[in-house]
């Protein structure tokens, strides 16, 4: 077996998968086409306007979330027929979350990042909705299950956060009375690193005081989001969850913290048309997808061996938050969302492209 330190070193400390979602009513009654096909690990789009053209990308994942699709109009493959990997919740948890549970037990960072185009699937897999649970309730369950074993050993501690970065702005989703305070201060420490002043963080002890949690902070996003005149897609979504484990007898403290964020639609703005407002969000948002995706890929170059001269944490928001949870030993899992049909052939394009450049 491997050493902790030797495996997180390699490239395993990124994990990139791609979930392509059934079709939604608007692309059905569309008539559209399935351009995207999964095959094992790797997804091939094709250029609805020219058939020749394909692409295929290749991933630690691939998943389709259906079956039983049959649309094969135009010899490219349907669900069934491509041999895919079916993926429901469960199955998704077991090979991007139980990592990062298993890594935060044993005192490591980690940053879970959902990226994709508004409606692509972002929010089912982090969130999930009704009883189709996602990563996040999942991870919590899980999590407070596994701090219950041995407490005589040890004691754990679990405080839950969650905040939106919306215009560079960092808003807390938690704040007492329910109302979003805005643009709290992003601070740097010699110790803690990047931190965001103020923050409410809540003492947890069960996953059903969490999804409470997760229902007001959703709340007060969509509330936030209706004062600023915004769309909630236009905002990132972040949860923090921090977990100390106190071994008494070893005198030793392990503090982890976990990162899970639902990104931003990741679909271009338009410059023609675009209000004022638009255009700023757009750019903002423009500036942390870019950002992130640079500072992963530099990561990911740097696991790989290659000389990485500067990783440019410092030039978004977000990244500065997810510093401590991203390279050395964090784990980083990036779950990319994508519709099937030709009518979002272009930002279904854009999305592998981003996540290829994770790997
Ligand atoms: P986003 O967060 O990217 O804007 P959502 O997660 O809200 O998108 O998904 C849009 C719609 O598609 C929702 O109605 C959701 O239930 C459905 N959906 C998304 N992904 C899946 C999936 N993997 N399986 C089944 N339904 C899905």
């Amino acid at each position: 077996m491997k050493a902790k330190g030797a495996e997180m070193a390699g490239k395993d400390c990124v994990k990139v998968a791609v979930r392509v979602r059934p079709f939604n009513k608007r692309e059905k009654d569309a008539g559209s086409r399935c351009i995207v096909s999964v095959s094992s690990n790797t997804v091939t789009i094709q250029d609805p306007r020219n058939e020749q053209t394909r692409r295929t990308f290749t991933f630690d994942y691939a998943y389709w979330s259906h079956s039983g699709f049959t649309r094969n109009r135009d010899g490219l493959f349907v669900p069934e027929e491509a041999g895919g990997r079916y993926a429901d919740q469960g199955s998704v948890f077991q090979d991007l979350g139980q990592g990062i549970l298993e890594n935060a037990l044993q005192g490591y960072n980690a940053t879970l990042l959902a990226y994709g185009q508004t409606g692509s699937g972002k929010s089912y897999s982090m969130v999930g909705y009704g009883p189709n649970k996602g990563l996040v309730p999942t991870l919590c369950e899980r999590l407070f299950q596994a701090v219950k074993v041995n407490q005589d050993n040890r004691q754990c501690q679990v405080f839950f956060s969650m905040l939106e970065i919306y215009n560079e702005q960092v808003i807390d989703l938690l704040s007492k009375g329910g109302r979003a305070p805005g643009n709290l201060r992003v601070r740097e420490d010699q110790q803690r690193g990047f931190y965001v002043e103020g923050l409410r963080k809540v003492p947890s002890d069960s996953a059903t005081q969490v999804e409470q949690l997760m229902d007001q902070g959703t709340r007060t996003r969509t509330t936030a989001a209706t004062h600023m005149n915004a769309n909630s897609s236009r905002s990132h979504m972040l949860i923090m969850i921090q977990l100390k484990q106190i071994f008494s007898k070893e005198n030793l403290t392990k503090q982890s913290n976990i990162y899970l964020v639902d990104l931003a639609g990741s679909e271009r703005q338009r410059s023609s048309g675009s209000e004022a407002d638009r255009l700023k969000e757009g750019t903002a948002i423009n500036l942390s997808l870019t950002t992130l995706g640079n500072v992963i890929s530099s990561l990911a170059d740097a696991a790989l061996g290659k000389k990485v001269v500067h990783i440019p944490y410092r030039q978004s928001v977000l990244t500065k938050l997810l510093q401590s949870a991203l390279g050395g030993n964090s784990r980083t899992v990036m779950i990319a969302t994508l519709s099937p049909a030709d009518i979002c052939y272009e930002e279904s394009l854009s999305t592998l492209r981003y996540a290829e450049r994770a790997k």
